[in-house]
């Protein structure tokens, strides 16, 4: 686990002029669960450095995801194609970040209660995610319990979303009942009926791309 620091590491923010921040900021605004509220401010957008290590567990993953699919016979083609990959959100928030936008974060912070450095660091092995790694087709539902912001008072709180690439496989739903086959359960969002999450069993099967704060 303590290795993980030494093979991801935060690479550099995207500022308003790159191209592909306009795109995943789209991403981002499309996927908010009621787009007729206020559009959501980002803040700022950082770019994930994976390392090659993590960028060869997540491909091996799909991989033995896409064998599965052969010799079972999967019917499903997006499996057997890419291994039905989708792009998730995992809502959490983030400590490190000052509100100076000259100061640069280019690696993860050692604060406990910074859930965006914690999950990255952990690949998403914390005690949110001790039954699967809840992740959402929402970009601004949150994955983690906010019962802790109550207790960050004094500190610098940033609402976050990890966008990830997400090997989701064989889906099946809570009505189905859990399957040793499946790779992920859909479970509805409590309170927000609305909300979707996916709750993906095996972290090799997401690949933390972006994160963005928002308010
Ligand atoms: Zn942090």
């Amino acid at each position: 686990m303590f290795l993980l620091i030494l093979f991801t590491v935060f690479k550099t923010e995207l500022n308003m002029e790159e191209p592909s921040r306009n795109i995943i900021e789209t991403i981002f605004q499309k996927a908010t669960t009621n787009p007729s509220e206020k559009p959501r401010k980002i803040q700022r957008v950082i770019r994930v450095k994976n390392s090659s290590e993590i960028l060869e567990r997540f491909e091996n993953h799909r991989i033995i995801v896409k064998k599965e699919a052969c010799e079972q016979y999967e019917s499903h083609p997006r499996i057997i194609v890419d291994g039905n990959e989708l792009l998730l959100f995992y809502g959490t928030i983030m400590t490190c970040c000052s509100d100076d936008p000259g100061l640069v974060i280019s690696k993860l912070c050692e604060e406990p209660s910074c859930g965006v450095c914690r999950a990255i660091q952990s690949n998403f092995g914390t005690k949110y995610t001790k039954n699967g790694i809840p992740l959402s087709t929402s970009s601004d539902a949150l994955s983690e319990t906010m019962h802790m912001i109550g207790n960050l008072k004094g500190k610098n709180v940033k609402m976050a979303t990890i966008v990830c690439r997400t090997i989701a496989g064989r889906v099946a739903t809570m009505v189905d009942g859990e399957n040793e086959q499946e790779h992920a359960i859909i479970r509805r969002g409590g309170r927000r009926s609305e909300l979707e999450y996916l709750i993906v069993k095996d972290p090799n099967a997401i690949l933390p791309c972006f994160v963005i704060l928002f308010t």
